[in-house]
């Protein structure tokens, strides 16, 4: 069967930002497809169980909202299917949002199909075709075959730039050094007694002990313990591991690895942290979560001065209220540079435009940035952000020819989005 599909806009990677590109093009009335190599939406969300949003509002005291549109529709459309969202003050005194991974797959799917957007999960991108500077079709993968996906406009929201490197667009790897920040293995347990401190500090003096005692495998010593109301179940943020590529051998070998990581830390808070005596190993993963790896080289760039000075800029498509979070050591918590409370940089929309290839956008974590914007835009209440802006910037060239400023900032206004 020769199967061939043509859209207005293909968007790559169904996580936070793959969403809200996928929304945002479809409300501006272009013909949208999103394609997910896995069976669910959500991204690191979903498939790396990080459980709490960050970045919808300011960091520290007074927290001030900075995101809404599509990251909006998915708190409200999680809120409909039940009692799956806590606003919190988390332990480092910043506003998140907590949620159910599992509630927020259904949410997603929800969303796309109330706004008309196409999509295709179990399905993987594997090259592009480009001419002229302009990406002219993608080539997928489905348990069928391979089949052609033409497009006027696309955005990479893969995570790590996986369309811009098939396109031959501009990318880089990490920071200066081609170091990136430390990838995670999260865990779930269940039967935890939560009234007790489930606080850095605790999970500190837990693993330090289970260190002396000699537990094999532990690499992170202090970390975060993701706690949500009325729950006994909670998420593990522990096993470390720093990849140098993205090649199947070496992740492999870090998904293992990663797994030997979570029984021993299972055995070490079972034994060492108060609360966690009776507590259960129920979900590992399932894959490890990627901080960073690689992104684009845009138009314009996210510099370490814009995010510090909390820079505006008059073509400004999204809001980072987030400050710089490095996890840079196997072994070591994650370090913040501080920014004053209540705070935000303005991102813009030449970020979120390949620097070479004149139809691709990046979203989410992708966008260009140095190593110290990259620290404060990765996180997914931004990536909401950058995803809904990408998504319908693309439209607007995909059906009006352009993506002019003025009115892509006034579409996004409509929409509801904070710019
Ligand atoms: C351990 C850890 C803890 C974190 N903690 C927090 C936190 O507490 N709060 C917070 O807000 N952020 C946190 N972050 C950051 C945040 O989770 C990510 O930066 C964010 O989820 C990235 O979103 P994204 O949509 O850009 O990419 P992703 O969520 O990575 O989504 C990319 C999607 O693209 C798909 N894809 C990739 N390649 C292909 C292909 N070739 N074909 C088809 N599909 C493809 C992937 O399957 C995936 O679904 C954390 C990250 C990690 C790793």
């Amino acid at each position: 069967m020769n199967r061939s599909y043509e859209y207005d806009v293909v968007v790559a990677g169904g996580g936070t930002a793959g969403v809200a590109a996928a929304v945002g093009a479809a409300k501006c009335g272009a013909k949208t497809l999103l394609i997910e190599r896995n069976p669910y939406l959500g991204g690191e969300a979903t498939n790396s169980g990080v459980a709490a949003f960050c970045g919808f509002y300011t960091c520290g005291g007074n927290p001030v909202k900075v995101v809404s549109g599509v990251g909006d529709m998915v708190l409200e459309e999680m809120e409909k299917l039940g009692n799956t969202i806590t606003y919190i003050i988390s332990a480092t005194g910043n506003k998140n949002i907590n949620f159910q991974p599992e509630y927020l797959k259904c949410a997603l799917d929800n969303l796309l199909d109330a706004e008309g957007a196409d999509c295709l999960m179990h399905t993987s991108l594997m090259s592009a075709e480009v001419k002229d500077g302009a990406v002219q079709s993608v080539q997928c993968m489905d348990d069928e075959g391979i089949f052609t996906v033409k497009a006027s406009c696309f955005v990479d929201a893969t995570g790590d730039a996986n369309l811009a490197r098939m396109a031959g667009a501009e990318t880089i790897w990490g920071d200066e050094e081609g170091q990136v920040q430390a990838a995670t293995l999260t865990f779930r347990l269940s039967g935890v007694d939560t009234a007790k401190p489930m606080t850095p500090d605790a999970v500190e003096r837990a693993v330090m002990q289970a260190k002396k005692e000699g537990i094999p495998h532990l690499t992170r010593e202090k970390g975060f313990i993701q706690v949500r109301e009325d729950s006994d179940i909670v998420t593990v943020l522990l096993p470390t591991v720093i990849p140098k590529s993205l090649d199947g051998r070496e992740l492999t070998m870090h998904e293992r690895d990663g797994r030997k990581q979570v029984i021993s830390y299972v055995k070490a808070l079972k034994k060492y942290m108060p609360g966690m005596e009776k507590s259960e190993l129920a979900v590992i993963g399932p894959s490890i979560g990627f901080r960073e790896t690689r992104r684009l080289v845009g138009r314009k760039r996210i510099s370490a001065e814009d995010v510090l000075e909390r820079r505006k800029c008059e073509d400004g498509v999204g809001r980072g209220g987030w400050k710089p979070e490095i996890h840079k050591s196997q072994t070591k918590m994650g370090e913040y540079i501080d920014v004053e409370d209540g705070s935000y940089f303005d991102i813009p929309l030449g970020a979120l435009q390949s620097a070479n290839i004149h139809n691709l956008y990046g979203a989410g974590r992708i966008v260009s940035s140095d190593t110290i914007g990259f620290a404060a835009v990765r996180v997914m209440g931004t990536c909401f952000a950058t995803g809904h802006a990408a998504g319908v910037a693309a439209a607007y060239q995909a059906v009006k020819g352009e993506a002019e400023i003025s009115a892509v900032r006034a579409e996004l206004e409509k929409q509801g989005a904070m710019i």
